[in-house]
């Protein structure tokens, strides 16, 4: 990246420096305390979803058709959440279950029961490695992606394999040589939809590919996070193909487990969650969760599906989210645009849902950023945290979450942040000519 700061004098330079620096001790010296760490919707979202918990109360008939709520029985979840599950993840609803209040921990079970006990007759992951010279199965990783989906995999010996990715999702030439070549490449970590951090919804050609792809392994599975299927800012959203339907009709259907929550949709950690898959797969999962579960909170998901019924009532709920949430992302772009487009320090994404910008500084310039952004006040999600390991090669990735502050609070955090990459990239040119000296 060509910047501003390598055409200036080394005089210029020095003045710009000293005037950031200025800048940055007048920012210190108010004692901001702002947070833009975790996507977590602001308290005005959390309040729209309050009269769920009036839907159930001391009178209410706890049956949902037919199944009493109020009792141990019907592992699978009740039936109207698993129709309202089977819309939102597209499947027929019996090739759903709906359980506790995660979707993190399914699908932390559900690797976890690919590990210890393997799927559809085939082996366990666990036993790859004694069979193969102690290689570890490897899981594609697109880049920048979420770190606890590289923290699960990475905490059961599996290795994490970054995959870069583009616009239309992951660098699908990569993702299908690696399948078609490396028989311990097991799987991929998929966010489809608004994909966290970058934004991008895969393009139908990128499902289409994932779907039918020739796989060295036949137990290779897509672990598809669609945890922002329904979080669209605006009306004319790219829709996500149904991978379900594709796979489907390629014969691949037990390829693809799918995920989802309603933590970005009624409460975060207090929704509902849920999977959906193949019969056969979906048939292993529960065997496996069955061992721990007896039924899941089916008074939680009463008020669920009392509260939004259907599809159409999810959407026009959503609607109400992205009033709150499409500002704070117009400031995150317009500030942006504003403080670094001339730079020639930068390059963000543009999402149009989800919770997250993907922003990219200079090489070797994250982690200060990051550090100073705190130093001023200022906390953001650690550099590095959106590739495994947290080990980013170039330091320069950033994931921006401008859910959780107000407005106000979200420009100062903004100004901070411009003015740290500046700062940093400025300080960074000077340190390069010094060197060069
Ligand atoms: N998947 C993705 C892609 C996420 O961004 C998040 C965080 N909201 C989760 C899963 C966690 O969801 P849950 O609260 O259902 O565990």
């Amino acid at each position: 990246m060509q910047t501003v700061y390598g055409q200036m004098s080394d005089e210029q330079l020095d003045r710009v420096i000293e005037q950031l620096r200025d800048q940055a001790d007048q920012v210190r010296s108010r004692g901001l305390t702002l947070d833009m760490t975790r996507g977590k919707p602001s308290p005005e979202q959390v309040a729209i979803s309050l009269p769920l918990l009036d839907t159930v109360d001391a009178t209410t008939d706890l049956h949902d058709e037919g199944i009493d709520c109020g009792n141990y029985g019907c592992f699978e979840g009740i039936p109207s959440a698993r129709r309202l599950a089977g819309e939102l993840l597209g499947v027929p609803s019996d090739q759903t279950l709906v359980l506790g209040s995660s979707s993190l921990l399914i699908e932390y079970e559900t690797i976890n029961m690919f590990w210890l006990r393997g799927t559809c007759a085939h082996a366990p992951w666990e036993a790859y490695a004694a069979s193969h010279s102690g290689r570890p199965p490897r899981i594609l990783c697109p880049v920048p992606g979420y770190d606890r989906h590289f923290a699960i995999t990475e905490e059961l010996g599996i290795e994490n394999v970054p995959i870069a990715m583009t616009d239309d999702g992951p660098d699908m030439d990569e993702v299908e040589r690696l399948a078609a070549t490396d028989d311990s490449v097991k799987g991929i970590w998929c966010v489809p939809k608004h994909s966290n951090p970058s934004g991008v919804t895969f393009s139908k050609r990128s499902v289409q590919r994932l779907a039918t792809m020739r796989t060295a392994a036949a137990d290779f599975r897509i672990l598809w996070d669609n945890a922002y299927a329904v979080h669209d800012l605006y009306p004319d959203c790219e829709p996500l193909a149904n991978i379900f339907d594709i796979a489907g009709a390629a014969g691949t259907q037990d390829r693809v487990v799918a995920f989802g929550s309603t933590s970005k949709i009624t409460f975060p950690g207090s929704g509902i969650a849920f999977v959906a898959a193949s019969r056969r797969v979906l048939d292993d999962i529960s065997r496996a969760l069955k061992v721990a579960l007896i039924s899941a909170d089916k008074m939680n998901q009463l008020r669920h599906v009392r509260f939004l019924p259907t599809l159409a009532d999810i959407r026009a709920h959503m609607a109400r989210h992205a009033a709150y949430l499409r500002p704070r992302f117009e400031l995150v772009e317009s500030k942006l645009a504003a403080g670094l487009g001339a730079s020639g320090c930068a390059t963000w994404t543009h999402p149009r849902g989800g919770y997250f910008v993907s922003f990219d500084g200079p090489d070797r310039t994250a982690r200060r950023v990051v550090a100073l952004c705190r130093d001023l006040g200022v906390r953001l999600t650690p550099a590095g945290a959106t590739w495994p390991g947290g080990r980013d090669p170039r330091d320069a990735n950033i994931r921006i979450a401008p859910s959780y502050p107000s407005l106000e609070e979200l420009s100062d955090a903004l100004d901070v942040f411009v003015l740290a990459v500046k700062l940093v990239a400025a300080e960074q040119e000077a340190a390069a000519r010094a060197e060069s000296r």
